[in-house]
């Protein structure tokens, strides 16, 4: 406010404009001291709430949690949400695919040096996101860039959004189709449809192998899994165990017999995936 006010000469009267600043800056504008005072409180107070909603917004805002850095040029974040399957579909039709044979040999070294998923993931067909395309919401509000490993490539498309590098990614529509039934069953019942967070879906073969208690053959490795963290689901301003139970009901429901839960009692994560058989496991 100070510096607003001795930025602006042009608003002090030319009576006022040889005093001392301090004394120019009430006479100006033409408030006594008691109402300037009142003036400043008001701001302070103004300043302090819309820090606390920005930080709320901030927390409670789904999609891309992770470090953003800010882009040397105009970037595309769409503000759409997606809630349909075939929402989803076309997402994903619009990115193209590229055979695991024929992915480039430095990412092939990078995401799997020692080889040892070559055979399990040769008949995958990865998925091409190239600089702001992580930004496109995919389910939800949820963003592609949430589903994506957070590794070198993620971290240098973030760095350098403007040069648009490729980044390679797998990931199952069954398991979008899962979380999207999550978000449309929250909704309907009431519930904070976006009272969680994605942590990560896909991880590469080294990514997975640097995740402590990881499954050597974990469904991320195939883009089938997801680790979400909940949050306020109820709308009751805290985050318990019984928000979790929510989800876990619901998932239990929409995961059935098609795929895995990871149920972490105690913590607030939840994995689910869509690896085709039903499993179900409490501890890492
Ligand atoms: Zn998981």
């Amino acid at each position: 406010m100070q510096s607003h006010l001795l930025s602006s000469p042009s608003q002090l009267s030319k009576k006022c404009y040889s005093k001392p600043l301090h004394c120019n800056k009430i006479f100006a504008i033409g408030y006594t001291p008691v109402q300037l005072h009142f003036l400043m409180l008001k701001h302070f107070f103004a300043t302090v709430c819309a820090g606390f909603l920005l930080t709320l917004t901030a927390c409670y805002s789904p999609g891309l949690q992770r470090p953003f850095f800010v882009p040397a040029c105009p970037v595309n974040i769409p503000e759409t949400e997606i809630l349909t399957r075939k929402g989803i579909d076309s997402v994903l039709g619009l990115l193209p695919t590229v055979d695991f044979k024929a992915l480039d040999s430095t990412y092939l070294c990078y995401s799997d040096p020692e080889n040892k998923f070559c055979r399990k993931l040769a008949s995958q067909q990865y998925y091409m996101v190239k600089g702001d395309q992580v930004f496109w919401p995919l389910v939800g509000k949820y963003r592609i860039g949430d589903f994506m490993t957070p590794d070198r490539y993620y971290t240098q498309n973030m760095r350098e959004l403007c040069a648009g590098h490729t980044q390679y990614w797998l990931v199952d529509k069954k398991m979008l189709y899962m979380m999207l039934d999550l978000i449309l069953a929250l909704d309907e019942k009431g519930y904070n449809k976006y009272g969680f967070r994605v942590n990560i879906g896909h991880r590469h073969p080294a990514w997975n192998d640097g995740t402590p208690n990881s499954a050597k053959f974990s469904q991320h490795i195939y883009g089938r899994a997801v680790d979400i963290s909940v949050r306020d689901i109820d709308n009751d301003f805290v985050v318990t165990q019984q928000d979790k139970e929510i989800v876990l009901t619901l998932l239990e429901k929409i995961v059935g017999s098609k795929g895995g839960i990871g149920k972490y009692p105690g913590s607030m994560g939840i994995h689910f995936d869509s690896r085709g058989t039903k499993a179900r496991w409490d501890q890492h």
